[in-house]
């Protein structure tokens, strides 16, 4: 909590904190030549007087370059929407910039991302090819599948089931000395 605190206080001492934004929780949901879309939320958009679009997305973490290059992508997908009118204003080339702000206890960071939009547009539809033509989906159960909005499809119950029913089997086998020890 008085970590939560001492960020809060930094944001509200910094740039972002005067001024109020354009948009927040912005829905993006950009349509791809593939035939699909994909849908995002860009946590604060900003609108200068030259028509400048500022896109921001919080980050609770100190700025590192991997990190920073894994949330490239994400940032990307709120550029192309820009660029086509989708997050902005429809039929206006707005000039935009994206930027991650790393909020820690002790500073809050703004660091612009370079977006790669044909890389990004690439691997979205390799991305959509191979899930259209794959005929097997076993989710990777992990402890964040609790927080997924994606479990009833994923249908992690099913799978969790037979994990543990696996393991059951695999406890009994005859053969499964080092299971027998348990
Ligand atoms: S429930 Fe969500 S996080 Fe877990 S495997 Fe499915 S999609 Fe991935």
């Amino acid at each position: 909590m008085l970590k939560a605190s001492k960020i809060l206080k930094q944001y509200v001492n910094s740039e972002l904190g005067s001024t109020a934004p354009w948009q927040t929780e912005a829905e993006v949901n950009v349509k791809f030549d593939g035939g699909f879309f994909i849908r995002g939320f860009a946590d604060r958009v900003d609108k200068f007087e030259n028509g400048e679009i500022r896109i921001v997305d919080y980050k609770t973490r100190e700025y590192s370059k991997e990190a920073h290059e894994r949330y490239k992508r994400q940032l990307t997908l709120y550029m192309i929407a820009v660029r086509r009118g989708v997050l902005g204003e429809a039929n206006c080339l707005n000039f935009a910039r994206a930027y991650i702000a790393y909020m820690t206890p002790n500073s809050l960071e703004l660091v612009e991302i370079e977006p790669d939009e044909l890389n990004f547009e690439t691997e979205a539809n390799t991305i959509v090819n191979k899930i259209r033509t794959e005929n097997r989906w076993e989710p990777q159960i992990t402890d964040k599948c609790n927080m997924c909005s994606y479990a009833v499809l994923c249908n992690i119950n099913k799978y969790e089931q037979k994990s543990a029913e696996e393991e059951e089997e695999y406890l009994f086998s005859e053969d499964s000395n080092i299971a027998f020890l348990k």
